[in-house]
Parts: structure tokens; sequence; C-alpha cells
């Protein structure tokens, strides 16, 4: 449904209509000036060769001095979801299971599908504020799971794992013998401090992009940080795939982790206001929602709702809207995301708001 709404809402803006599409988490905020000058400058000195699968020796340290953790344990990935996927294609060769906690980013269900693993979700409630149950947790592991996926923060719920929780979390992980992969795209520009797994276990695998802090979906640059044995692994199927994420690219994203303090502030306080006009938007309107702990989406619920009608119907009124259906059972729930302009959002939300009443 994610990707068919958004197909319509397309068809829907070629057709001359005006749609606010809340259904994407692409910012609407452009490149930096600096970062897009960084990739001219590197194209036009000549940067445009084949180089190394792993990604530039120089990027690597950048984010190996950001992680603590040596260069070798870093891999530059044509984003992030090319990442997971990779992993995901080397992780679970033989009918394994992936634990993933739902509501989850489509993503996740379709890789994992598509590499032929078993998924079992583990449901979580907004009555319980999104919290992991780490005894339920305990249940869904069996000999044959070989992977957790956390998203932290989480996509659609944003929001993010506790430390204690967390804590507990690998504990479980590390005693049943699980690698616990761990989805860290919002963390920089989060409202709440994220504990990143490294800063628990250097023996999980992180996942990181340039998409969403510095607004550079498009240019298809993510990185993993994994140990050893995988990240040569990773390597070599890149070698044998993509090559390589363009040099040009990696320029920009080496320009964009120089600036990143500035950048990553600049990008949260935008999704810290939209965030705070939402929230009294759907107050007023006493919708059930929790708030956000990162920025771009709120998953609010409404009880006997039908998030794919609605979905439909918000359409024909202007909105693009995500059904919490293609985040797994979640038929009471829909997604915003906030990465439209300000200006569109009050006029989205009170619309949202009387498709409701
Ligand atoms: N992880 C999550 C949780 C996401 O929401 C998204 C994008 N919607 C991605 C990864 C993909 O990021 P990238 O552009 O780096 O592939």
């Amino acid at each position: 449904m994610l990707y068919e709404i958004n197909e319509k809402a397309l068809e829907l803006e070629s057709r001359g209509k005006k749609i606010i599409k809340l259904n994407v988490g692409d910012p609407d905020q452009s490149t930096p000036h600096e970062i897009i000058e960084t990739a001219y400058e590197a194209m036009k000195r000549g940067e445009t060769k084949y180089s190394f699968a792993a990604g530039e020796p120089w990027l690597r340290e950048d984010l190996a001095n950001i992680h603590c953790v040596s260069p070798e344990n870093v891999v530059i990935m044509p984003g992030s979801k090319w990442a997971i996927f990779l992993i995901m294609y080397l992780l679970m060769k033989n009918g394994e299971n992936v634990v993933i906690p739902s509501p989850h980013w489509t993503s996740y269900e379709l890789i994992a599908k598509s590499v032929g693993a078993e998924i079992r979700f583990l449901r979580t409630e907004i009555d319980s504020n999104w919290q992991i149950d780490t005894e339920k947790l305990e249940e869904l592991i069996d000999k044959r799971t070989r992977l957790l996926i956390l998203n932290n923060p989480n996509n659609p719920t944003s929001k993010v794992v506790d430390k204690k929780a967390l804590e507990k979390i690998v504990e479980i992980a590390d005693a049943r013998g699980i690698t616990i992969l761990s989805d860290e795209v919002y963390a920089n520009i989060s409202f709440v401090k994220v504990e990143s797994i490294l800063g628990l276990s250097h023996k999980h695998i992180l996942i990181n992009s340039f998409s969403k802090t510095f607004g550079m979906t498009g240019w298809r640059i993510g990185y993993t940080i994994v140990q050893k044995g995988l990240a040569d692994r990773l390597v070599k199927l890149q070698q044998i795939t993509l090559t390589n994420v363009p040099v040009f690219i990696q320029r920009a994203a080496s320009k964009a982790l120089e600036n990143m303090n500035e950048l990553a502030n600049k990008m949260r306080e935008d999704y810290k206001r939209r965030a705070d006009l939402a929230s009294k938007i759907f107050s007023a309107a006493r919708l059930k929602f929790t708030e956000p702990e990162a920025p771009f989406y709120f998953f609010p619920k409404c009880i006997n709702l039908d998030s794919e009608k609605l979905a439909l119907d918000l359409l024909d009124k202007g909105v693009a809207i995500t059904p919490g259906t293609a985040f797994g059972q979640y038929r009471e729930h829909f997604r915003i995301a906030l990465t439209v302009p300000d200006e569109e959002i009050k006029p989205a939300l009170n619309i949202i708001c009387e498709a409701l009443e």
C-alpha cells in the first residue's frame, strides 16, 4: 500500500491536481549548497573513475573516528537499503528467521522475504509507548533465529529505544547468539539522545545513511559498520555488483560530515518546529498519538479506522498519507511524514482531522 498510494499521488499530480505529500520520508529541504559544490569540484578534478569497493579510505577513516571503530569495519554503500539487503543476503542463506519489531519499515519485510528468510514480528503497541517487550522477544527466538532488526529511532513511530531496554535486548541477543542489525538512519537528527548499538557492543551491526540528515536521499550513499569478517564479505559482493559508490559522491558525503553539527542541528530544528505544530493540531482534534522523539513521522490511532480507505479518500482531497497496514497489522493507524514545507502542514493536517470526524 505504501508504494501504491505513492504511485496514485504521482499520477494525480501528473494530471495537474495539487497533492500535499505526507506519505514519503524524503526531506523537502534541498541538499546544502556546499555539498553540491564539493561533488561538482570532484567531478571536474576527474574523480569519475572506478575505485575501492569498500569506499574511499579517507571517508572510511572519518566515519571510523566518529563511531570509534577501525576503518576496516566501515563499508560505504549506495544507501542504507542496499546495506540491509546485502547483509540479509549474506546472513540469511539457510532459511533462518529474523525477528522484526512491528510496526516496521516496509523494506525490512520485503527484503527478508526476497532472501527467503522466515519473519517473526514482535508486535509493539501505542498503549505501552511502543516499548519492546523483552519477554516476548525471548519467546520468539529459537535456534534458527539469526538476526534481530532494531530500527532506532523507529519508522513509523518516531520512538527511540531507551538505554535500559537496549541493554536488555543486547544481553538477550548475546546470550542467544543473535546478531542485531541496528538501523539508525534517523539518529543524527533525533529530538532525544539515541544510544547507538556500537556504544554497547561492537559485535553487532550499525546501519546509517547520509539521506535523512543532509537531505541527500537521491545521492544514494550510506554505510554499515560491521565486524571485519562480514565487512570483507560485503566488499566482495560490492566488487562483483556495483564496483563502488561514485568517488565524487563520497567527496560530497565527506563535506557533509565536516559540517555535520551545523547541518544536523538545522534539520532537527526544522522538524521539531513541524512536530510541535502537528502535535498541537492532533491534540486539539483529540487524536491518539505518541509524541515523536525523532523527526519526520507521526503514527496516530483511531478506533475502528480503516486507514486504507482513509488514505484513498484523502487523495481525492489533495493529501497523501500512508495507511498503517504498510507497517504491519496496524489498520487503525496511519502515518504522516512532515517532509513538506511548513506552510503546507496546517492545511493538510486540518483536512485529515476533518476526514476523521
Ligand atoms: N531505514 C529506514 C528506517 C528508512 O525509513 C529509510 C528510508 N525511508 C531507509 C533506511 C533508507 O535509507 P537510504 O536512503 O539510505 O537507503
